[in-house]
């Protein structure tokens, strides 16, 4: 469909759709997480300040879910595609660190990761891929420790968006898969790539706002798509 050898710098961007075969849900439309949660209570700086064992409670279902799924086949050909082209870049907006699970190396996480923990007081990351209760979740110094990923009203983190910014405005073959486009500064990627003259491909079962700016779109899930794009 596309011939790999015609580009030379790819970036993959995902979104929940990338992780839903998996059997993550979406954080939106039917099964979406924020239908059931409310995340003025679940996911922010403000919830968590009022009631870290909420918010810290709801990370670990969330953290335990990820550990009960596995990256898809659509995981491993992004991997493929990156172990053929080391300049790929994948941006994600996941939290899962499914993309790392598949091998992946060169990963951007937009919006943090579950798989991390972090200290306010000390501003200290950890790494932290254990399951276990809220009541785990301190620091050596006593104080909570929070999940080092992008929560409602949290910003960005600035590197990361200048190595996103860095890869998007430098690549030929931008390929957005899984995301609604909804949530900025990532909703703003695509037409970015585009402006800088990559040809850009949207893999998802449904149409986005952003659908008619794609110059090709493949209305399937990310792993048949990956599959039609690349191995057919
Ligand atoms: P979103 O929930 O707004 O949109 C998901 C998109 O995926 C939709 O357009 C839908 O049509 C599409 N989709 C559904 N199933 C698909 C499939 N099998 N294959 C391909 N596409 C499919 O997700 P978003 O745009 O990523 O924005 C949601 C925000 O929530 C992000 O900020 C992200 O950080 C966060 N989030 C992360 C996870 C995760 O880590 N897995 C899960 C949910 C939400």
């Amino acid at each position: 469909m596309i011939t790999i050898s015609d580009y030379h710098k790819i970036v993959f961007f995902t979104g929940a759709g990338m992780s839903a075969e998996s059997g993550i849900p979406t954080y939106r439309g039917t099964g979406g997480i924020w239908n059931e949660y409310k995340w003025e209570k679940y996911a922010c700086q403000e919830a968590f300040l009022r009631d870290p064992s909420i918010v810290l409670n709801f990370h670990e279902l969330r953290r335990n879910e990820a550990l009960k799924c596995k990256p898809h086949a659509g995981h491993e050909i992004i991997k493929a595609i990156e172990e053929e082209k080391p300049s790929s870049t994948i941006i994600t907006q996941n939290i899962d660190g499914m993309h790392q699970r598949a091998n992946s190396v060169n990963v951007l996480e937009l919006h943090g990761s579950l798989w991390r923990m972090r200290c306010e007081t000390e501003k200290k990351v950890f790494d932290d891929f254990q399951s276990g209760t809220y009541k785990s979740r301190k620091c050596t110094c006593g104080g909570w420790l929070r999940p080092d990923i992008i929560w409602f009203d949290d910003m960005l983190d600035e590197n990361t968006i200048l190595k996103a910014n860095s890869a998007i405005s430098t690549c030929d073959l931008f390929i957005s898969i899984g995301t609604s486009a909804l949530v900025w500064p990532a909703a703003g990627y695509p037409r970015f790539a585009k402006d800088r003259g990559a040809f850009c491909i949207e893999i998802n079962p449904e149409d986005t706002e952003l659908s008619i700016l794609y110059d090709l779109k493949i209305r399937t899930t990310a792993s048949l798509g990956l599959e039609k794009l690349f191995n057919s």
